[in-house]
């Protein structure tokens, strides 16, 4: 799953044009635990395992060395997140078909072989485990992309582009449950920054100013809400998400809206 870090800008295109296409009313509601975060990963995650699964990788399971019986990679990962207590689909035993071009010898697996994967992958995707090992995933992934505040920009850049491009008109018309998290000119409300969302970016920034590394954990009360700021501005279509926040001091608080660079790629170390 490093491959959703290491690739995040790629998918970021796609998210990108399923955001504008389908609009982005799952990431309006304000401070969702479920984040915007785990909403990309989830869409991620499911892009990867339908590639993954389409017959390509095959994965042996059984008690028959001689004998192994073939699955899909999806089928383990149910198992290794035991949300399966076993391997419930074996892939149909299809002679390969075997072809002879140039005195050489090819052999593929048959379209019979890739058609059953390919169904039966379709099939659990509308499945409750298939919904819980996408949550076991991007709670993982989560855990490490969470750190990355220049992943958490790009990502809250991509979407605050489906912010500014929605018309309220459309947002009336399409989602009225959600135009009380709006403003009249179609930006996001400013809202009171949950005591967990607090925490979590307190812990996550560890109480130093994510711009200048001043500690402000002593100078202030590390919850009072002046230090917690949108990585992408409301201004500027940013969401009340947690992933979209920083701590930043004072000083570059005030600073912040003459620069340019909404976040610093510059961390501090652990130890
Ligand atoms: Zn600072």
């Amino acid at each position: 799953m490093q491959t959703i870090a290491d690739n995040h800008i790629n998918y970021l295109r796609e998210l990108e044009a399923l955001t504008l296409e389908f609009g982005i009313s799952e990431f309006i509601p304000h401070w969702q635990k479920d984040t915007a975060l785990h909403k990309f990963i989830r869409y991620v995650a499911d892009i990867m395992l339908e590639d993954g699964n389409s017959g390509k990788y095959k994965i042996s399971f059984g008690d028959d060395p001689v004998h192994p019986k073939w699955t899909i990679p999806l089928e383990a990962a149910l198992v290794t997140y035991g949300i399966q207590d076993e391997v419930e689909w074996e892939i149909p035993k299809v002679p390969p078909i075997e072809t002879t071009r140039d005195g050489i010898t090819y052999v593929n697996d048959a379209p019979e072989l890739r058609d059953a994967c390919y169904e039966y992958f379709q099939w659990m995707r509308l499945t409750q485990a298939y919904g819980d090992l996408l949550h076991r995933i991007s709670d993982e992934v989560f855990f490490v992309m969470f750190t990355n505040r220049v992943v958490l920009q790009n990502l809250h850049k991509y979407l605050s582009f489906s912010v500014t491009e929605s018309s309220m008109d459309y947002v009336e018309a399409e989602h009225p449950e959600l135009v009380k998290f709006y403003t009249k000119s179609g930006r996001m409300r400013r809202t009171t920054i949950p005591m967990w969302a607090r925490r979590a970016i307190f812990f996550r920034d560890r109480g130093l100013c994510t711009e200048c590394k001043k500690d402000i954990s002593g100078l202030l009360n590390p919850f009072s809400k002046e230090n917690y700021d949108h990585i992408v501005p409301l201004a500027e279509g940013g969401l009340n998400d947690v992933t979209n926040l920083q701590l930043l001091c004072e000083g570059c608080n005030n600073e912040k809206s003459a620069r340019l660079e909404p976040t610093s790629n510059r961390y501090q170390r652990w130890f």
